[in-house]
């Protein structure tokens, strides 16, 4: 199937395809959604078909030119991205961990910028003539362009040469300029369904397929997430978890101390993704007490014992009020309130709906 480098995304594929089918190609495109659904994944898949000398379907991925764009190598594919890349050297090491993996997220493209130096380079480009009739740039993270590269962008979109096509990729469109928003043509890409992400993590990955299903059910619909998912640790973040649970039966000094020390030892999101595995553990333990030790239920398949020995230790547990609090501190989380007193907060309201038999977990 064409762009089958992209996972999922059917509606946008198709969309494309037929643009590519029937010539009728726009000169300015903008992919937009999520982190990690595989917009500049398809944003370089188009940049194929536009070049591919297949006569059949489009991307071949086999052609020269496919392969050329694939390494960044096509003379006529341009590729702007937010980077603090100091010289030449880190930028193509950068593009070269796009060309393994353009699902992947490297620290220093998540970051900084897009300065007008750049667009100011696309303005000069384009005064050329491409070797090959036409030129496609790509501007991935587009968002993250400032308002003088962003208005020197209006100036080339105003008069787009014949020759260039242009895609824009972006996961926040309302801080875009909506001068810029109204000559691209808009392909919204959704979050990815989980059993794509596990068919994808297993093929592409190699992943055992039980850790596969639970990669992608914590992954928010991002593919990117969970290749992050594979690089954490995912272990040491669920034993962080569940001591945040047995911590909440334990004494304020004991709570203090570790909120203390997550807060200190990690970031933002990796509480983040602390809290979103104990919404995890909750809901496991709520399939446990539903449908007993029947594995397809249980995400955390790999830990049944420790999820029995949780449960049996309650008389109760409110499982409502439980799913509640945590996504309400997620929230504040994100927003960066007071992360100290949000964990504090939350682990006196979990005590409150844990009904303890009297012993230990
Ligand atoms: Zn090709």
């Amino acid at each position: 199937m064409s762009f089958s480098v992209v996972i999922a995304q059917h509606r946008a594929k198709s969309i494309l395809s037929r643009a590519i089918e029937h010539n009728r190609v726009h000169h300015a495109y903008l992919f937009s959604g999520p982190l990690g659904v595989g917009k500049e994944a398809l944003a370089l898949e188009m940049a194929k078909a536009l070049f591919c000398k297949s006569e059949a379907e489009k991307p071949c991925n086999a052609c020269a030119n496919c392969r050329r764009i694939k390494t960044f190598q096509h003379p006529d594919l341009v590729f702007i991205f937010p980077s603090s890349a100091k010289n030449v050297d880190e930028e193509r090491a950068i593009l070269d961990s796009v060309v393994a993996n353009p699902y992947r997220r490297d620290k220093p493209w998540a970051t900084p910028t897009i300065g007008i130096e750049k667009i100011r380079e696309i303005r000069h480009i384009t005064t050329l003539k491409p070797l090959e009739g036409r030129r496609v740039v790509i501007i991935a993270q587009a968002d993250k362009m400032t308002i003088p590269a962003a208005n020197s962008l209006l100036k080339i979109l105003e008069e787009p040469p014949d020759t260039m096509h242009l895609i824009l990729t972006a996961s926040h469109v309302s801080s875009m300029l909506p001068t810029i928003l109204s000559r691209c043509q808009e392909i919204r890409l959704g979050p990815l369904p989980d059993n794509e992400i596990e068919k994808a993590l297993i093929e592409r990955e190699k992943i055992e397929p039980e850790y596969a299903k639970l990669y992608s059910r914590i992954s928010q619909g991002s593919y990117s997430r969970a290749l992050e998912w594979l690089d954490e640790s995912f272990g040491k973040q669920r034993e962080r978890a569940v001591e945040f649970l047995r911590c909440c039966l334990k004494d304020a000094k004991s709570q203090i101390d570790l909120v203390e020390h997550l807060v200190r030892s990690t970031d933002v999101k990796t509480i983040k993704d602390i809290l979103s595995l104990i919404l995890l553990w909750f809901r496991d333990a709520l399939m446990l007490l539903e449908h007993g030790k029947a594995e397809q239920y249980i995400i955390n398949f790999d830990q049944l014992e420790t999820l029995d020995r949780f449960i049996s230790a309650f008389d109760f547990i409110d499982f409502p009020a439980a799913f509640m609090h945590v996504e309400n501190s997620i929230q504040m989380v994100e927003r960066n309130i007071q992360i100290n007193l949000i964990l504090f907060v939350l682990m006196s309201k979990l005590r409150a709906v844990l009904q303890l038999k009297g012993r230990q977990l």
